[in-house]
């Protein structure tokens, strides 16, 4: 297949890059606009292969998408390009409708428009997989799990954004037959993430021997997924999945904020030799903060569906992912300093 995926140098988006170049035949067309968020070091190590193509492009620009569909003739389109931090939502969130929102329109309407031209064979074959997130549905209480039926409920203006393109996609599929696979999954980590988000900013902070902030108490539960389980995911969601369908994907692996932050103080403990200076054990850096206005409480995902219909499970458990994550961070410690944000 020739496959154009959005958003190729982000955290999920550079994963699934790899894993198309080095574990598939597939040919990759990766557009993105290199935000802040973005790093071209997470593809470098596939970026010579000739089945590798990148374009620097915003995906609010229907031309440059229209000529770029004509030249690479997509099979298939896994869309993951977006604003993703919630803090910035808050604070910043016109970005988050332009690229969101008006980014998966134009995206949905150059793919309609090219997918109008093809053949019957080639209008039942194409794919337009479009990847969201577990945050469409709000927060759960003590109990219960988020599954393909549960209500939209977004709480934060991110979660709003992705819901708001979640029900484009749906529509691009209902009213003009676009043949569309979704996935909604739960918090990822791993290697290149960026560290604006909680476990890279823990680790890269605690290894600064800087404060280790956690939201309110600490309390908030997320359902933690390895990216590279995420990424096998989204390739069984593109070549087996039924169109028209929502897949959930998740962990099974639900965890409090505060017992990530003291999972990843211990590991740095065991594989640090030479501490920050005045440091004993990592977790004398965390430090409590104001709670995030309008912080969900807990996610957790029922991954039933897509194990049972498309055999897939998670290979890693949160225990052998975070040892994995923290000992990529030690070892790429430059990585911080090659992105362009600022680690706060
Ligand atoms: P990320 O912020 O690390 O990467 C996003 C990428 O999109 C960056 O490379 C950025 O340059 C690019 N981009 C942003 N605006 C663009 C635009 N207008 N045009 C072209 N490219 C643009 O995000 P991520 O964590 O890799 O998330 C990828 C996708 O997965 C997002 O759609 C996100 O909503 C979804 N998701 C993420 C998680 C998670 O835990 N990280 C969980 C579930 C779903």
């Amino acid at each position: 297949m020739n496959i154009i995926i959005t958003g190729g140098a982000g955290f999920i988006g550079s994963a699934l890059v790899r894993f198309l170049i080095q574990d598939t035949q597939h040919r990759v067309l990766n557009i993105d606009k290199l935000t802040y968020a973005s790093n071209l070091d997470s593809v470098a190590c596939i970026a010579e292969n000739p089945r590798y193509s990148f374009v620097q492009g915003d995906i609010c620009d229907g031309e440059l998408l229209a000529s770029t569909f004509s030249r690479f003739k997509p099979d298939a389109v896994m869309h993951l390009a977006a604003e993703s931090h919630v803090d910035k939502s808050i604070h910043a969130s016109s970005e988050f409708i332009q690229t969101n929102i008006v980014g998966t329109y134009q995206l949905l309407e150059v793919s309609r428009c090219y997918w109008n031209g093809l053949s019957e064979q080639e209008k039942t074959s194409f794919r337009f997989h479009h990847i969201s997130t577990d945050e469409v549905y709000g927060e759960l209480g003590g109990t219960g799990k988020f599954s393909e039926t549960s209500s939209y409920r977004p709480s934060s203006p991110y979660s709003a954004s992705k819901a708001s393109s979640d029900h484009l996609v749906n529509a691009w599929y209902r009213t003009y037959s676009l043949p569309i696979v979704m996935t909604n999954c739960s918090n990822n980590y791993g290697s290149y993430q960026f560290p604006e988000k909680l476990i890279p900013l823990t680790i890269l902070n605690a290894l600064k021997g800087k404060c280790l902030p956690v939201y309110g108490k600490g309390e908030q539960v997320r359902d933690w997924l390895y990216v590279d389980d995420h990424v096998k995911a989204l390739y069984l969601v593109l070549t087996k999945g039924v169109c028209g369908e929502t897949y959930n994907i998740g962990g099974s692996a639900e965890k409090r904020n505060i017992d990530v932050v003291c999972s990843i103080c211990e590991l740095l403990d065991e594989l640090v030799d030479e501490k920050p200076e005045g440091i004993q054990h990592y977790r004398d850096l965390i430090e409590f903060v104001e709670d995030r206005p309008g912080h969900d409480f807990r996610y957790a995902i029922d991954a039933e569906k897509i194990t049972n219909t498309l055999g897939w499970k998670p290979e890693e458990s949160f225990d052998s992912g975070l040892r994995k994550t923290v000992e990529w961070f030690i070892k790429h410690q430059e990585y911080s300093r090659n992105n362009k944000g600022e680690v706060s």
